[in-house]
């Protein structure tokens, strides 16, 4: 499976951040429902490196809707 580049954490929630909701459209994640995106290191300008944990929802039509309805 292709994932495509990550938004930029900084603009994430820290529910985003911590895996307990949709990077992309910020839905809350269910368990068996959700694609597990990997630890992901980053690197804040200001600040010390740390992990964060990306999941997305696994139905990326449901999520892309999601998405469109509810810009950032
Ligand atoms: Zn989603």
């Amino acid at each position: 499976m292709t994932v495509k580049d990550l938004p930029p954490v900084a603009e994430l929630s820290e529910q985003q951040q911590r895996g307990w909701r949709c990077v992309w459209c910020s839905f809350p994640v269910t368990v068996g429902e959700d694609v597990d995106l990997g630890e992901q290191r980053a690197r804040p300008a200001d600040g010390a490196a740390y992990s964060w944990f990306p999941r997305a929802c696994a139905d990326t039509e449901v999520c892309a809707a999601r998405t469109a309805k509810e810009p950032r």
